[in-house]
């Protein structure tokens, strides 16, 4: 089977631990999103291509769900001794190695796409771990504080004010004007069916659809997402945040009505919304257990999703 995923960091990587669980023989193809991406430093940092390409590597910190396992943090310690910031995002010394490699590649010319596979080459995560676009897309909120209203990066906001400051609205900056990365459109267009792991809707699964040309790709498949949110809260994060900024409300049905039935055919949601099992504007909704406990639990899930995928395809 071939299958196409959409993936943010944490909850998008640990879906796709599951679907490969689920079905061990299955060409899976995720598309990152990479709206996320910073440079600090010098370096540019990919944080949800990471999150994907350590956890399906073998190399996440898995309390944490993000960076590396068995990490230490003297460069960051020696970098405070000199007072250079921000000290709000954190880096480990394993993980800037990555940041090294990627901007180092970058600079000579190589695109994202061919860093990408070219990290991925030493982690060997069984996808192929393509960005969504090689053209720089980044995503800004608008926010307004004691400071005045003004944009600040995305992890300005998610990492340094926890979300907690209101976003007036969240923009894709450059996504109008980006090209999917090669091949994106194309395992798209080859792909059996496309999943939408339970990644955030807005800055993760919605950036990557802002993409020109991937929203229709993916429409034209059988698609089906599972839902991040659980009895009216996400299940971790603040994506609670994200859909408020946009004018949706923070309930799986309204995630669902938000992607449209033009784009979704099928939609798992836990056992707490079970009363929207059934038809849901031409969505068909299915109700079941979507705690990712573990990677037997999360299988499931996968599975669950690739049986509705079939089952609408048929
Ligand atoms: P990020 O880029 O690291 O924020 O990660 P993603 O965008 O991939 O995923 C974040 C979303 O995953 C959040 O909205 C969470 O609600 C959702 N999530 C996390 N754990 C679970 C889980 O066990 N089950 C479900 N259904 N959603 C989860
Ligand atoms: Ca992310």
């Amino acid at each position: 089977m071939r299958i196409v995923a959409l993936a943010g960091g944490i909850g998008g990587a640990r879906f796709l631990r599951g679907l490969q669980h689920a079905d061990p023989k299955a060409d899976i193809t995720v598309v990152g999103n990479t709206g996320d991406d910073i440079s600090l430093f010098g370096l540019r940092i990919c944080p949800d291509l990471d999150t994907v390409m350590y956890t399906l590597g073998g190399g996440i910190n898995e309390e944490q769900g993000w960076g590396r396992a068995e990490e230490t943090f003297t460069l960051r310690d020696e970098l405070a001794a000199y007072e250079v910031g921000p000290s709000w995002f954190t880096l480990g010394d394993r993980d800037f190695a990555t940041h090294i490699v990627r901007t180092q590649m970058l600079e000579a010319g190589y695109p994202l796409s061919a860093v990408t596979e070219a990290l991925c080459d030493r982690w060997r995560p069984g996808v192929r771990l393509l960005p969504m676009s090689d053209d720089r897309v980044e995503t800004h909120v608008v926010i307004e504080d004691d400071e005045g209203r003004r944009a600040v990066h995305f992890q300005e906001w998610w990492v340094r004010l926890h979300a907690a400051v209101p976003a007036r609205s969240i923009a894709a900056v450059g996504a109008e004007d980006a090209k999917p990365a090669p091949g994106v459109l194309e395992a798209i267009e080859a792909a059996d069916v496309v999943i939408l792991p339970p990644s955030n809707p807005v800055v993760s699964v919605g950036t990557i659809l802002s993409v020109p040309g991937i929203r229709s790709a993916v429409a034209a498949k059988t698609v089906v997402g599972v839902s991040p949110i659980i009895g009216g809260a996400p299940v971790r994060g603040m994506a609670d945040a994200c859909l408020t900024a946009i004018g949706v409300r923070t309930s799986a049905g309204a995630v669902a009505e938000h992607y449209g039935a033009d784009l979704l055919d099928g939609w798992l949601v836990d056992t707490a919304d079970a009363a929207l099992a059934g038809d849901l504007g031409g969505i068909t909704v299915r109700a079941r257990p979507l705690l990712m406990t573990d990677v037997e639990a999360t299988g499931e899930i996968a599975r669950a999703a690739i049986d509705l995928a079939s089952e609408l395809r048929a």
